[in-house]
């Protein structure tokens, strides 16, 4: 086996993951990344990434992703189009179930980053792909001419209902409070656009087409007056926020309640030689930047690590 032991493999191929991936392969650890369910991580469905220093104009997030990608590469990182179904963190080398095949390796930095959060309506669920939809980038083409919903009341739902008004012909934005957790630029420019009705103190109770396969519409109450009303939308957008992928590390490793791997000095899981990166451990900042700011950390722990316990 100790010919195949890996001295790192980073699960998961966002920002936090691929900057991890530079910095180890220019140490030359020739880091192995899976690039999990996800590949890419959330900045592979977004558009716009106008808040990462580095690009005047702005840099859309896909090539941005890219970019990174390319740059591991060139110093020697593998990829690999899996995903981890189950951990040892027990005994060492670490052991990885890949499904097909068991990786060894010394140290693990856990990169797996959150997915889309669903109101967890049986009618939301069983539309997914019928008009319901968490990837405006994905699926927006696909309501061009026709009324939508966005639902959310953070950075999510703003992009998502910005960038739906280049689709759509009418973009209602219902969120369950009338306080925005969304920036003030954001906010704004949702406000201002001519297309983007905001609907407060509102939430979904039911979506409707269940029976036709495709929405027809929006059951909504109106938290302050329980009032309930039905919106005549095509399709509905969830802008609600995301998961912490680790539940596969649950026993393993620390985790709040909400999910989130627990994690000291910014990256240290409570197993040593095993590190957690970006959105799946931050649950305060969740910027590219600051998962690619952890990223960076986890590889240099990395390295301290082998120096220290040999490779
Ligand atoms: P978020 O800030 O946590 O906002 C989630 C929103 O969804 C909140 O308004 C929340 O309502 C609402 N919500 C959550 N669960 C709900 C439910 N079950 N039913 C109805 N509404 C629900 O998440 P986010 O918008 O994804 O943003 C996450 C982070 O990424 C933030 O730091 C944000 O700044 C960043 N981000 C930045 C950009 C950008 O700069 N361009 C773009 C996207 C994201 P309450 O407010 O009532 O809790």
């Amino acid at each position: 086996m100790s010919d195949n032991i890996r001295d790192t493999v980073i699960l998961g191929s966002g920002c936090s993951g691929l900057t991890a991936a530079i910095y180890t392969a220019r140490a030359n650890l020739k880091p192995l990344v899976l690039e999990g369910h996800e590949p890419g991580g959330q900045l592979s469905i977004t558009t716009l990434v106008e808040n990462f220093p580095g690009f005047p104009e702005g840099i859309q997030g896909p090539q941005l992703i890219e970019n990174m990608k390319q740059q591991a590469a060139r110093f020697g990182a593998e990829f690999r189009m899996a995903h981890l179904v189950s951990a040892d963190l027990s005994r060492r080398p670490f052991a990885l179930n890949i499904g097909s095949e068991t990786l060894h390796t010394r140290t693990l930095i856990i990169a797996s980053g959150a997915s889309a959060r669903w109101l967890g309506l049986p009618s939301e669920q069983a539309l997914i792909g019928h008009g319901v939809s968490s990837c405006a980038t994905c699926d927006g083409f696909f309501f061009s001419g026709k009324e939508i919903a966005v639902i959310g009341g953070g950075d999510s739902a703003m992009e998502e209902a910005l960038f739906l008004t280049r689709f759509a012909t009418k973009v209602y934005l219902i969120h369950r409070r009338d306080h925005f957790r969304a920036s003030r630029i954001m906010l704004d420019r949702a406000m201002a656009h001519p297309k983007i009705q905001l609907v407060t103190n509102t939430v979904v109770e039911e979506v409707l087409g269940v029976e036709e396969k495709e929405v027809k519409g929006l059951r909504l109450r109106n938290t302050a007056t329980g009032q309930e009303s039905i919106l005549h939308v095509s399709g509905m957008f969830l802008g609600i926020g995301h998961e912490p992928n680790a539940k596969m590390f649950a026993g393993q490793l620390d985790l709040d309640e909400d999910g989130y791997i627990k994690t000291q000095n910014y990256v240290l899981t409570r197993v040593p030689g095993v590190y957690a990166c970006g959105d799946v451990q931050d649950r305060r900042y969740r910027q590219a930047i600051t998962a690619a700011g952890t990223g960076c950390m986890a590889a240099l722990e990395v390295e301290k690590y082998l120096e220290e316990h040999g490779r």
